[in-house]
């Protein structure tokens, strides 16, 4: 075959872009340690960086097939900006996922108060990004904080990401707080609605995707971050039986390939349930863009063509593109 397919781009609706630096780094045992690193590195971070570094990183999303990023955000107002201003300049789609940090982390993620931080999210919207509300997860985030963002997010409908259940510990930890678990947290507080995205759900249980789904919510699923970070396996199967909404992230950027998050979301299934084709290729490519759209409040973003003359696809049947795609290529068979 030659000549190009033109699919619905890839919308990867979880970056924090910064940490693709950190790839290759071996940080220590588990997910805590490496998080000191991470810390260690946001604590470097500066405008001039962001806006240099992201641009560079969103062109390689953009040669991926990813043509529309969501920024989730916790370094800050002016950081926040530049990496606007970097989306621009490579071309891409972006929403800012603007973070409020009540506790812990570093000084410079947090808000002195929810008015701060909403603030922050009007004062970015005036300069012509387009924003989301991004509560970090429940252990930045005070329950008071919560309600307040949850309510703000529903009266100017604006869409509402935030991180639960990636990590164990993380649910100990809200359990021993509020003698409930993170997903049920943010039911309590307001945050759940049609307009969230919870990322990870990893280690959500049973009673906890039933909320997602009678919510109308979304999953953002991870994979190789989630493998790269020790967090855990996707429950694609639970996620399957509810029929919640999934979508696509590179999260920390370990890897650029929205084929790859798609393989190990489908192979993860195909692990746990002994079968074939669990979500079906359609599902999948729906996943990867039009999911990640609607989590983004994206009405139009741009395509991504296929080389259909890329040795990957060599001999495959043309009406076998899109599982071969999923199943054997990598994302260096879009061209842009
Ligand atoms: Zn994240």
């Amino acid at each position: 075959m030659n000549g190009r397919l033109a699919l619905p781009g890839f919308v990867n609706a979880h970056s924090h872009t910064f940490q693709r630096s950190l790839r290759g780094r071996t940080h220590g045992d588990d997910f805590w340690a490496w998080r000191d690193a991470m810390l260690a590195l946001a604590a470097e971070q500066t405008p001039d960086g962001v806006r240099r570094e992201y641009e560079l990183t969103y062109r390689e999303f953009l040669r991926a097939g990813y043509t529309a990023v969501g920024e989730f955000h916790y370094l800050g107002l002016a950081e926040a900006t530049s990496a606007a201003a970097a989306a621009e300049a490579a071309g891409i789609e972006q929403v800012v996922l603007l973070a409020a940090y009540g506790r812990g982390g570093l000084p410079r993620f947090r808000q002195p108060s929810v008015a701060a931080f909403l603030g922050q999210v009007e004062e970015l919207a005036e300069t012509g990004a387009r924003v989301g509300l991004a509560p970090h997860s429940v252990r930045a985030c005070p329950e008071d904080w919560l309600q307040e963002i949850g309510a703000y997010a529903e009266r100017e409908r604006l869409v509402l990401h935030v991180h639960a259940d990636e990590q164990p510990r993380e649910i100990e930890e809200c359990l021993a707080e509020y003698g409930v678990r993170p997903i049920e947290l943010l039911a309590r507080t307001g945050c759940l609605g049609p307009l969230t995205t919870v990322v990870h759900a990893t280690h959500a249980d049973d009673g906890e995707l039933d909320l997602i789904a009678d919510a109308g919510a979304r999953v953002c699923v991870c994979p190789t971050t989630e493998a790269s970070l020790a967090d855990g396996f996707v429950p694609a199967l639970r996620l399957l039986e509810r029929r919640i909404p999934v979508c696509i992230g590179s999260d920390s950027n370990i890897r650029i390939d929205p084929l790859e998050e798609l393989r190990e979301l489908e192979g993860t299934a195909r692990r746990a349930s002994g079968r074939r084709n669990v979500f079906g290729v359609g599902d999948l490519f729906e996943f990867g863009s039009d999911e990640g759209a609607a989590s983004l409040g994206l009405e139009r973003w741009p395509g991504a063509d296929v080389d259909l003359g890329h040795p990957s696809l060599r001999g495959v049947e043309a009406a076998d593109v899109r599982a071969a795609l999923v199943e054997g290529c990598g994302a260096d068979v879009f061209v842009q």
